[in-house]
């Protein structure tokens, strides 16, 4: 016997559940890519992606490419081979933007804040306010570290760098947050943000953007090239400067179905109703952990991410617990990232197209995974998760 034949649920942390609206959007035949709807629509995006963005100043570029090609355009209209950049990393993310800006010939130093706990303003702080030459170009940080579920007080990084009286640029990654958790890029002073649209944009993967600003695109390096060069992108003179070539069309349709979604429930209420099903994925996890091994990955309420949960079960029980899952049950899992083992962890992705009832088909699904493999863990999770529903 299957339990899992029905609607299938990806609780992953992206690519995320797609709305229907979304993919009718995309079912249909090619347009005509020189003039007419294609055109009108594609425009229509641009000040949408600033409003989910929460800027009125910072251009956007569309980037055909997932979340990695973003990170590298954002460097690549910004530093010059030999520049410095300081990687702020609460997981492997950060590294890895960290890892591409190496690439390009630029001299990573890091400030490492383990896998549990967030950026540390006042090390940053002292690190740049040592930094006298100011060699240090941009400051990169992720505010969710997806495999860490980590978030970083991105506001708080912003007043460290002008506590110390640093000019360095700051950098945003996005890719898991935006859409989910609130993130505001001019009250913030943030000066380049970049994200992806398989996540709290609910699209398929493929495309990614980056917002800057008038002083990010002053900084213009020796690394920009044709493709990368977010100019044109963001101030086409010509259609297919959008995207130095063929336009996406059908992410495009995708996205535009997308933002109508999240603009017509309201930011604020979008920021809301994740914070709340985060509440009730906290309480289901504090009971499970109060006996057993399971236990969230992120101690503090305030350190974590609304749109991914990582939780520690001890090997091999993440792997155990996901495969009976997704396989008696239809709920996919995401696997332990980073510096953990991939068979002790498992994540709960809840961001973007998701309800209550999905989660706490998600919750009622683990806690009968605890129980039919004989996972040691407390009693009441769905007692108390449910109680966080029914008064939100
Ligand atoms: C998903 C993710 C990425 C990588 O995005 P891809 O689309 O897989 O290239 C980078 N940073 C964060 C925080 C992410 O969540």
């Amino acid at each position: 016997m299957s339990l899992s034949n029905g609607r299938a649920y990806l609780a992953i942390p992206g690519p995320s559940v797609m709305p229907d609206a979304v993919l009718r959007a995309m079912h249909r035949a090619s347009p005509n890519i020189y003039e007419g709807e294609l055109h009108d629509l594609t425009r229509s995006l641009i000040p949408d992606l600033q409003a989910v963005a929460m800027t009125q100043t910072a251009k956007v570029a569309i980037y055909i490419g997932n979340g990695h090609a973003a990170w590298e355009a954002a460097l690549a209209n910004t530093v010059s081979r030999g520049d410095t950049v300081l990687v702020l990393a609460t997981g492997p993310f950060c590294i890895g933007w960290g890892e591409v800006a190496a690439q390009m010939g630029v001299h990573v130093e890091t400030l490492d804040f383990g896998i549990n706990a967030p950026v540390d303003p006042a090390r940053v702080s002292a690190h740049l306010a040592a930094d006298t030459g100011h060699r240090i170009k941009a400051v990169l940080a992720v505010h969710v570290d997806t495999s860490t579920s980590v978030k970083n007080d991105i506001a708080a990084l912003r007043a460290a760098m002008d506590a110390a009286g640093h000019p360095a640029l700051l950098f945003a990654d996005c890719i898991a947050s935006l859409g989910c958790d609130r993130f505001e890029m001019d009250a913030w002073g943030v000066d380049v943000m970049v994200a992806g649209c398989q996540k709290g944009l609910m699209t398929p993967a493929g495309i990614s953007f980056v917002w800057f600003n008038a002083k990010a695109d002053a900084a213009r390096g020796d690394c920009v090239t044709r493709y990368w060069d977010w100019r044109p992108r963001a101030a086409p003179e010509l259609f297919h400067q959008y995207f130095n070539g063929t336009a996406p069309t059908h992410h495009l349709y995708g996205l535009r179905a997308a933002l109508d979604i999240i603009l017509a429930e309201g930011l604020d209420n979008v920021f809301a109703r994740h914070a709340t099903l985060a509440r009730t994925i906290w309480a289901a996890c504090d009971h499970w952990a109060a006996d057993g091994p399971l236990q969230m990955n992120v101690a503090q309420p305030a350190h974590r991410s609304h749109a991914v949960t990582s939780a520690g079960i001890g090997s091999p029980w993440g792997d155990k617990l996901r495969h009976w899952c997704e396989h008696r049950c239809g709920l996919t899992l995401g696997i332990g990232l980073g510096r953990v083992p991939a068979d002790g962890y498992f994540r709960i992705g809840h961001m973007g197209h998701v309800n209550a009832h999905m989660i706490m088909g998600a919750l009622g699904t683990i806690d009968a995974g605890l129980k039919a493999l004989d996972i040691p863990h407390g009693r009441g999770a769905l007692e108390a998760a449910s109680s966080v529903i029914a008064t939100a």
